[in-house]
């Protein structure tokens, strides 16, 4: 289904139209209201006027979370302090926590990305939606509880943890969607069976969506499996709107941006040019339909590709891919570059291994060393050690011949990992301690 298709399905020429006039806009909205988009576009030589079509935003300077640190709290807002509604902050995964403030026009914004993206992932008004991400300055519990509120869906706003009594809740009153992190929806899965549950008799869920963490295809499959649901993907950051800023169709190929509301650029993270398509690259968002704390040509550090082939749900929009990983997550392993997600698909592919697993990187005799920590599944037999020994060896070479190093895989008894409840840490880099 699709909420908005006559802003969803149009033609690729008249969104350009559309994002250009909005991007002329924005920019001199920022440039009248924002001193620091002022002051970084006249060192830069370049005024609102120069801003005529839709390539020219590649005149504009970037923008960097460090710019939000440095205007904390209120330096970006681009109307007067009593126009905005609501604070949302960043989850804080890298360094100090931003602020980003909403007029009420930007949270009915922000809403209809995220019911676009429910509507997406199945959701009428007759559904009755879960929400597992944590409520609060993280915008992925209010965030999933507008999209769904605007649909019309009934909200069961549990956000995040007491896992038996979310579990308790989902079945007693029939959730049929699912809002959190793929981490923890893998944690409610695991739980639910422990508590003697089946899917699809017990629990009514049919679909969900989750975000807010890269995940790869295997941990998909994983996922819906132990849930008996459809897994979506959803998108998004504070900096722009939060959840909502890109989703899954029902194809499920790429992630649907909302270029309606926000013009996205995938650049090399090194030249700041813009890449090719089909070569991945750092996505860069401008919002074009914000006024509270628009952003322009924000630099994200996530890393993806971006595929502009049209796609047989019916929508025109661009689809970003899987996140890679975050610039700032990437791991330079003796001098090779490894992503957590790569780990994640091995492991995940692996019969006798399960989906939880911590990387440990540590610097021994000054050369980086890689310990992969993974939860045996709970099937697996123990008793045999050459059964282990197989699995350990099975998941070295993988990495191996995947990432390229050799890494000290560790199997270690299930449950042994602490589960997340909101966004899961995956990485511990002693090196940096
Ligand atoms: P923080 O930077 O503190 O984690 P946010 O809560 O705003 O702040 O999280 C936004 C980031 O979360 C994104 O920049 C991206 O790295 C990650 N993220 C969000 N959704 C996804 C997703 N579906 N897949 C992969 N990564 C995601
Ligand atoms: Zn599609």
């Amino acid at each position: 289904m699709i909420y908005q298709p006559e802003l969803e399905c149009m033609s690729r020429d008249e969104l350009r139209a559309l994002q250009t006039e909005r991007l002329k806009e924005t920019v001199r909205w920022e440039y009248d209201h924002v001193a620091l988009y002022r002051e970084r576009m006249d060192e830069a030589g370049v005024s609102p006027e120069d801003i005529k079509t839709f390539d020219d935003i590649t005149k504009l300077p970037f923008t960097e979370k460090e710019d939000l640190r440095k205007e904390f709290p209120f330096g970006l807002l681009a109307v007067p302090r009593e126009e905005i509604v609501r604070i949302q902050g960043s989850s804080g995964t890298t360094g100090h926590p931003i602020v980003v403030g909403y007029t009420e026009g930007d949270v009915d914004v922000w809403s209809e990305m995220v019911a676009r993206a429910m509507c997406a992932a199945g959701a009428t008004k007759e559904d009755i939606v879960q929400v597992a991400y944590g409520y609060g300055l993280f915008t992925g519990g209010l965030g999933a509880h507008q999209g769904a509120t605007e649909i019309g869906a009934m909200v069961i706003p549990m956000s995040s943890g007491n896992t038996q009594r979310q579990i308790m809740m989902m079945r007693e009153l029939g959730a049929t969607m699912l809002c959190c992190t793929p981490s923890y929806a893998i944690y409610l899965g695991e739980t639910a069976r422990e508590m003697g549950l089946v899917p699809g008799v017990d629990l009514k869920l049919k679909s969900g969506v989750f975000g807010a963490e890269p995940w790869t295809e295997e941990m998909r499959a994983k996922l819906e499996d132990v849930l008996g649901i459809d897994a979506y993907d959803i998108y998004g950051l504070t900096e722009i709107a939060g959840p909502g800023v890109a989703f899954e169709c029902p194809e499920k190929h790429g992630m649907h941006v909302n270029e309606d509301h926000v013009i996205i650029e995938c650049i090399d993270p090194v030249t700041g040019k813009h890449q090719p398509a089909g070569t991945p690259g750092e996505l860069v968002f401008t919002t074009i339909t914000k006024k509270g704390q628009p952003a322009i040509r924000y630099r994200t550090h996530d890393i993806c590709t971006l595929d502009d082939s049209p796609c047989a749900c019916g929508r025109t929009t661009v689809r970003m891919g899987r996140i890679t990983g975050r610039t700032d997550d990437m791991l330079v392993i003796r001098g090779v570059n490894v992503f957590p997600s790569q780990i994640e698909s091995i492991l995940v592919g692996v019969k006798g291994a399960s989906p939880h697993y911590l990387l440990e990187v540590d610097r021994i005799n000054s050369t980086d060393a890689l310990t992969v920590k993974v939860e045996m599944a709970p099937d697996m037999a123990v008793d045999a050690i050459s059964s282990i020994e197989n699995l350990r060896n099975t998941i070295a070479d993988q990495i191996k011949s995947v990432v390229g190093i050799k890494a000290k895989v560790q199997l270690v008894a299930p449950k042994s990992i602490a589960r997340s409840e909101g966004k899961a840490k995956r990485v511990i880099d002693k090196r940096k301690l």
